[in-house]
This record gives structure tokens, C-alpha cells and sequence, in this order.
């Protein structure tokens, strides 16, 4: 089958492993539009069912992943200048430069072509050159915008404003800070992704980011800031940028996944919030899915129709509780008056799919600390 990926992230090259390895003869091109070593934000997060699926998957990729992780079991909240530490949350970082590097290395070691450097801006001929075109171009995905008459997308922007840097400040878990501040309420969302460094994604409501006036203000002026409201959480390192710009979440969802030969993977299908860190993670378990129904049908109709059909209510299912997640943190500021350990039950239940008894299971200590301290269930 001669296959063509737009989009070598990790959903595109993930596929393009899989699908060379059930059958070498598969000849398979990726164009990306970026080089190797370009890419944006800093780290990623994967929960320890993630790793089971990679394991599965391809062992090769997945040896070379956790070899590079750093791995936790710890949510820390911060809030008032307390931190909360809840226990028996299974996650690990790595830098997501690195985790293209090695799925880049796997696709050369199977014989898959990269094209680096070449956007695509003009489909009909490449689409009638292969059996199968696969788009798995990113959240302002290309292919979408193109054939959007028959995906029929959805996007939904969001009106929160968010901003990825890094820093050298090490935290040791998924650590969720809030800072009460004239203009607003600030959250950020960090946790450590190498030996020397960790994501540090800030967030705040569209008010906020008027009220600090970041319209008129440098990137090193806001940058400046920003480093200013969490002074105390980064101990004195500085906030890493790598270009990093004030964004709105665009929430993307499709109406259809496929048509034809063609199919959406990723942030391109479908998007989830940032703060349940799961977008790299469902990238490639819908590498993984696409892949498997290859797997157990003849044609690449069926395999795209079983593909829709299975993987779409498990994405339901997670866009539903990541838009609890997002809808929390939009209204962020209406949680302010809860005292630290309140705000920390609220937040580790905020998606409706952990409850009491599960938060009781993971962290007896926890639980028991916010029963005495008269918290409500
Ligand atoms: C602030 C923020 C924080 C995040 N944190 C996490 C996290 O902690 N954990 C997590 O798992 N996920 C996280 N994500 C999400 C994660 O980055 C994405 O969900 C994931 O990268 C999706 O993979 P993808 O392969 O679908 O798309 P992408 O990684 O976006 O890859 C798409 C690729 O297509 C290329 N491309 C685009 N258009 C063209 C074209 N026309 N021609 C050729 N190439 C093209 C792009 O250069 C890119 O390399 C975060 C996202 C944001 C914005």
C-alpha cells in the first residue's frame, strides 16, 4: 500500500511505525513541514496506561521512551502559599523534542521516508497518487481546512489565554500553582520533563490578561511579569521561552473522521485540554488504533470506517471530562475562597471521573485530611 502522511508529529510517525512494521512492504512517506530539531513547547506528559499501550505497540520506541522519563506519582496544588501533596497519580514527562527525535530515529531504522521541510499547500494530486492519505497535520491541520466540506469541523476557541515556557526550576510532579493578583488569577500548570528542566504553562481568564495589560507588552516584558507573579514558586530561575506567545485553546472536534481515502489523526481530529495532558497520549493511541484496523479489514474504506467507528466514543468520552477540566479552569477564579486543601479535592475531582472513594483509595492520607478539616463530599 503506498501511504502519505502531511504531518510528522507524533501521530503521523507513530502510524507510519506501525504500519511498516505489520507489513515492511508498505511504502510510506511523511511530509513535514518543519527539520528534525524544530518544534514548540517543552515537555509532555503520559499516564502509566499509556506506556502499557506503547509497550504493545512497538517495544523498540517504547524502551527508548522510558529510558528518558521522569516519573512521579504526585499531584501538588498550590494555593495561599501552601502546597497540598495528593499521592497515586501515575505519570511521567519527557521533553517532546526528544520523543520526536526517537520516533524520528525508529521511522529511518524501518526504511519510512521524512520528508523535513516540504509544507503541503495542494492535495488532489497527492491524494490520487496514493491508496491512502493520512493528516495528521496538527491542530490547525491543512488537510482539514481543505476537504472541510467533508469533515465538517467544529472549532471552538476558547477564551482563557495560555502561554508554554520552561524553566530550571525542578517540579517534582504534576504541581498546579495559583496566585491571587490585582489583575487576576493566574494558574500554572508545571512539572519536570528532564534532569533540568520543567514545562511551565501559565493560565489566566481573558479579564486577567487585559488587566495586566500583556496587549502592549514585550514577550520579555510579560515574560518579566509572569516571572514576577510566581517570584516564590520559581525560587529565583527565570521562565524559558521558545517563542513562546499568548494562545487561546481551540477546542476541535470533526463530524466525520474520514471520506474515502482519507483520514484526520491527532489534534488535526480532535483536540483535548491541556491541563488533563492527554494530547500526545491520544495522538498515539489513535496511531495505534488506525493501525490495528488495517489489521482486521480488506479495504482502506473499511479499515477508516472501522477505525471511526471504534475510536470515536473513546474520544467522546475524553473530550468530555478534559472540557469539565477546561470549563474549571475558565471559571478558576470562582475557587478562590476554597482553603488549600478544599481547592486541591476540587481540582482532583473537577473532571467528574475521579470520586471520593478513588481519591480514599489512592491517598488514605490525603482523604482523611480534608474529612477532618470538615470538607464536604
Ligand atoms: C500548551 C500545551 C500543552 C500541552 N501539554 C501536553 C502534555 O502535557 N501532554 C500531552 O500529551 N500533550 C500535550 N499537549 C498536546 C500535544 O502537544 C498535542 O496534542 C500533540 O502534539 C498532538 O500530536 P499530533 O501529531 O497530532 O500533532 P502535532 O504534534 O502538532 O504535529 C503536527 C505536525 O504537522 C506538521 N505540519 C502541520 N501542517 C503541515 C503542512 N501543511 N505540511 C507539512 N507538515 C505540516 C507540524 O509541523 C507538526 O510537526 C499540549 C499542547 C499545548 C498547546
Amino acid at each position: 500500500m503506498k501511504i502519505t502522511i502531511i504531518g510528522g508529529g507524533p501521530a503521523g510517525m507513530y502510524f507510519a511505525i506501525l504500519m511498516k512494521k505489520a507489513n515492511a512492504a508498505h511504502d510510506i512517506t511523511i511530509y513535514e513541514r518543519n527539520g528534525p530539531h524544530d518544534t514548540f513547547g517543552w515537555g509532555v506528559v503520559f499516564s502509566g496506561r499509556t506506556l502499557a499501550n506503547l509497550r504493545e505497540g512497538d517495544e523498540v520506541s517504547h524502551a527508548a521512551i522510558t529510558r528518558d522519563f521522569q516519573a512521579w506519582d504526585n499531584v501538588d496544588v498550590v494555593h495561599r502559599d501552601e502546597k497540598i501533596t495528593i499521592h497515586g497519580n501515575s505519570f511521567s514527562g519527557i521533553a517532546r523534542l526528544r520523543l520526536l527525535n526517537i520516533l524520528q530515529a525508529r521511522c529511518e531504522q524501518l526504511g519510512i521516508a521524512i520528508k523535513f521541510h516540504q509544507e503541503i499547500s495542494e492535495i488532489t494530486q497527492l491524494r490520487h497518487e496514493c491508496d491512502l492519505l493520512v493528516g495528521a497535520d496538527g491542530v490547525n491541520s491543512f488537510l482539514r481546512q481543505a476537504f472541510a466540506a467533508n469533515f465538517k469541523p467544529d472549532l471552538s476557541v476558547r477564551p482563557n489565554k495560555y502561554i508554554w515556557y520552561g524553566t530550571h526550576q525542578l517540579f517534582h510532579g504534576l504541581t498546579l500553582t495559583f496566585r491571587e493578583t490585582p489583575a487576576g488569577v493566574f494558574a500554572a500548570h508545571s512539572y519536570k520533563f528532564d534532569k533540568q528542566t520543567s514545562t511551565f504553562i501559565i493560565e489566566c481568564d481573558s479579564q486577567t490578561w487585559a488587566n495586566a495589560g500583556f496587549q502592549t507588552m514585550r514577550d520579555d516584558e510579560a515574560r518579566a511579569y509572569l516571572e514576577n507573579v510566581f517570584a516564590r514558586d520559581l525560587n529565583g530561575h527565570s521562565l524559558l521561552s521558545n517563542n513562546s506567545k499568548w494562545i487561546n485553546f481551540v477546542l476541535v472536534k470533526n463530524a466525520n473522521w474520514t471520506f474515502e481515502n482519507v483520514v484526520l489523526l491527532g489534534d488535526a481530529l480532535h483536540t483535548a485540554h491541556f491541563s488533563i495532558g492527554s494530547g500526545t497520549k491520544l495522538a498515539m493511541e489513535d496511531a495505534s488504533a488506525l493501525a490495528e484496523s488495517f489489521k482486521t479489514t480488506r479495504t482502506v474504506p473499511q479499515a477508516l470506517q472501522e477505525f471511526e467507528t471504534k475510536r470515536k466514543p473513546v474520544i467522546e468520552d475524553y473530550q468530555a471530562a478534559a472540557g469539565e477540566s477546561m470549563l474549571w479552569f475558565e471559571n478558576a477564579k470562582d475557587f478562590m475562597h476554597l482553603s488549600p486543601i478544599e481547592l486541591a479535592y476540587a481540582l482532583m475531582t473537577r473532571s467528574g471521573r475521579v470520586d471520593h472513594e478513588t481519591l480514599r483509595r489512592r491517598d488514605p492520607a490525603f482523604i482523611e485530611a480534608y474529612e477532618s478539616a470538615g470538607g464536604a463530599v
